[in-house]
């Protein structure tokens, strides 16, 4: 079963969470216990896994990632947006989460997030649930 989140992004960077989705997506499926995998199929939007109680962590994140990768710089990718391919690549496409007593094995404080780098787009994000 291969499940895919349409996900409609409203800023240049910004970061998403998801984990209801997810949650939603393995609840669905009846999987009791195995792994998520969560894969997005693009060069400039990434998947994380942080916190999400206090929302100023993520404001953090997003401020600080910035600052290390601006916008403008000695690039030469011609479509202009050497700074998100970098930001994505520091992040990474997909994450993994187990999943025990039909629940994604999350610790308290962590949630799922998709990250937009070169918003906004309509983008994807593919679910893979494998049973064990
Ligand atoms: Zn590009």
């Amino acid at each position: 079963m291969l499940e895919t989140l349409n996900i409609k992004t409203k800023r240049r960077i910004q970061m998403i969470d998801i984990t209801g989705d997810i949650s939603k997506i393995v609840s669905d499926n009846n999987v009791k216990s195995g792994i998520s995998v969560v894969y997005v199929p693009h060069t400039t939007a990434a998947i994380t896994i942080n916190e999400s109680a206090d929302p100023s962590v993520k404001d953090d994140i997003i401020t600080k990632l910035k600052e290390l990768v601006p916008e403008s710089g000695k690039y030469t990718h011609l479509e202009g947006n050497s700074d998100s391919h970098i930001k994505t690549s520091i992040f990474g496409a997909s994450e993994q989460i187990i999943i025990e007593g039909g629940k994604l094995v999350l610790g308290t404080w962590q949630n799922i997030y998709f990250c937009e780098f070169d918003g906004p787009r309509n983008r994807k994000a593919y679910v893979k649930l494998i049973k064990q």
